[in-house]
C-alpha cells in the first residue's frame, strides 16, 4: 500500500495508529440503520443446536454436567478490583464493574469455546445427519456411539489459530473422532501445542505470523473435499456461536439484577484479534439487549488491526503492516494483523468504538486481578480493563452510579502456573 498518506488525511487518526500512540476511535457510523447479513432467528437456531446437543456434550465433556451442558461463563461483579482501580485512576469508576469471565469456560478456557465449539457442532450434525440418521428429536449421545465415531473417522477438521481457537476446535473435533490438524503461528504457547498432541490433535507448526498461517491452511485443506476448514477470517458459523453469549448474558441480567435502559448504559469492553469474537457477541448484544448496551473493541498498539480497517472502511482490505506496525504484542490471542472478512463491515454500525492499548498495561491489571480477586486470565484477556479511564472521562454519559462496565475477560483459567508466576511479576513490577 503506498497511498497510507491520503488515509491520513482523510482519518487524522491513522498518523496516532502508526506513531503507536493509543487511541479512543469513535465510531462515526454508530447506531445507524443498516441491513445485516444475520437476525435475530440465526442466534435462536444456534441456540437450539447446543441445546439438542446437551445430552452428547454433559456425557463427553464430564466437566460441563454441574452446569446440565450449558457452556456458559459467570458474570462476575469486581468489588475490590474496582476499589483498587479508583486508587490508581484520578477519575473514580462511580458505576459496577463485572468480569464476564469466559477464561473459565470449559474446554479451552476461553471464549473461543463459544464458536469453535459451535462449529464443530454444527458440523458433526451435518455429517451424522446427511451420512447417517440422526434426527433432531434423538438423543445426541447416540453421537459416541462406535458407528458414529467410524463415520466422523473419516471426515476432518481443520483450523488455524494463535492458541484458543486451536484448543476447542481441536480438543470437540478430536472427541466426536474427526481427523483433526491445527496450524499454529510461532506465538503460540507451548502448553496450548501439548495439550492439542495429548488429545490426538495434529499440531503443525509454522514460523510465521497468524496472518500467514490461515492461507497455508485453507490450502491444504481445499485439498481433500471431506475436511471441513474453520475460517477465522469469516466463518458466518463461528459467529452466530459467539452471539449466543448475548442470550445468556441476558439471563444473567435478570438474575442479577442488571438494569438496562437509557438511564442505566452497559459499556461492555472486548479485546479483539481478528475481531471475529468481539463482533459476533457484539452484535448478539445489540440484536438481544438492544440499544443502550455499548461495546468497545480492545487491541494493542501494534497490533490495531480491527480499528484501522474500521476506520478507513478499508476493512480486511487492509493490515497493520501497510502502515509500518511490525504486528508484535504479548497478548497472544490479539496478535492478528489483518482483521476478519466480517467483522469490520458488520460492526460498522452497531461498535461503540475502540481503544488502543501499550502491551505492559494489561500485565498490570492481570496481576491487579489476581491479587484483589484471585482470578487468573491471560494478558489478552486483560485488555479491556485498559478502556475504561478513556470511557469514562470522554463519555461523560458512561460514568453514572447507574452505569454497569463489563470487561469480557476472553481466556485463561488453563494457563499453567509457571506462566501466571511469571505474568504476575510482571504486572507487579508496573504497580
Ligand atoms: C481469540 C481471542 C481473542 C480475540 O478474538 P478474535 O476473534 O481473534 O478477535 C481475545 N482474547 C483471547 C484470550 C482469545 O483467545
Amino acid at each position: 500500500m503506498n497511498n497510507t498518506q491520503s488515509l491520513e488525511v482523510k482519518y487524522p487518526q491513522v498518523k496516532d495508529l502508526m506513531n503507536g500512540t493509543p487511541i479512543f476511535w469513535k465510531n462515526p457510523d454508530y447506531g445507524q440503520s443498516a441491513t445485516l447479513p444475520f437476525s435475530k432467528a440465526d442466534i435462536f437456531d444456534a441456540v437450539a443446536r447446543w441445546d439438542r446437543f446437551a445430552p452428547y456434550i454433559e456425557a463427553a465433556f464430564p466437566e460441563t454436567a454441574q452446569m446440565h451442558a450449558v457452556i456458559e461463563s459467570p458474570l462476575i461483579e469486581l468489588t475490590k478490583m474496582r476499589s483498587a482501580w479508583n486508587e490508581k485512576h484520578d477519575t473514580a469508576l462511580v458505576g459496577g464493574l463485572y468480569l464476564k469471565a469466559d477464561s473459565e469456560l470449559p474446554i479451552s478456557g476461553s471464549i473461543k469455546s463459544r464458536g469453535g465449539i459451535y462449529e464443530v457442532l454444527k458440523f458433526a450434525e451435518h455429517i451424522a445427519m446427511t451420512q447417517g440418521e440422526l434426527e433432531e428429536t434423538d438423543d445426541y449421545a447416540i453421537l459416541r456411539s462406535p458407528e458414529y465415531k467410524h463415520l466422523f473417522a473419516q471426515y476432518g477438521v481443520m483450523v488455524a489459530s494463535t492458541g484458543n481457537l486451536a484448543l476447542s476446535v481441536g480438543i470437540a473435533a478430536s472427541t466426536f473422532g474427526f481427523k483433526t490438524t491445527v496450524y499454529m503461528s510461532r506465538d503460540a504457547k507451548a502448553w496450548k501445542k501439548a495439550k492439542l498432541r495429548a488429545n490426538g490433535v495434529n499440531v503443525v507448526e509454522l514460523d510465521t505470523d497468524f496472518s500467514s498461517v490461515i492461507p497455508q491452511a485453507r490450502k491444504a485443506a481445499a485439498e481433500d473435499p471431506r475436511i471441513h476448514f474453520i475460517d477465522d477470517e469469516g466463518s458466518a458459523d463461528l459467529f452466530i456461536g459467539y452471539a449466543v453469549a448475548a442470550v445468556r448474558l441476558q439471563q444473567q441480567f435478570n438474575k442479577q439484577g442488571i438494569k438496562v435502559d437509557h438511564d442505566h448504559p452497559v459499556i461492555v469492553y472486548l479485546p479483539a484479534g481478528v475481531g471475529g469474537s468481539p463482533s459476533g457477541v457484539t452484535f448478539g448484544l445489540k440484536t438481544i439487549i438492544g440499544p443502550y448496551i455499548h461495546a468497545i473493541f480492545c487491541e494493542p498498539t501494534h497490533v490495531p488491526s480491527v480499528t484501522l480497517g474500521m476506520m478507513t472502511k478499508l476493512n480486511n482490505a487492509i493490515s497493520v503492516f501497510d502502515i509500518g506496525l511490525d504486528g508484535k504484542t504479548a497478548a497472544d490471542g490479539l496478535a492478528v494483523g489483518r482483521p476478519s472478512r466480517i467483522a469490520g463491515k458488520l460492526m460498522r454500525t452497531l461498535l461503540f468504538g475502540s481503544m488502543t492499548f501499550e502491551d505492559p498495561t494489561i500485565y498490570k491489571y492481570e496481576a491487579q486481578l489476581m491479587d484483589t480477586e484471585n482470578i487468573t486470565v491471560e494478558p489478552s484477556a486483560a485488555a479491556g480493563f485498559t478502556a475504561i479511564e478513556r470511557a469514562i472521562t470522554e463519555v461523560p454519559a458512561f460514568n453514572t452510579a447507574n452505569a454497569t462496565h463489563i470487561v469480557w475477560a476472553t481466556g485463561g483459567s488453563m494457563m499453567p502456573e509457571s506462566e501466571r508466576r511469571v505474568d504476575h511479576n510482571k504486572g507487579e513490577a508496573l504497580l
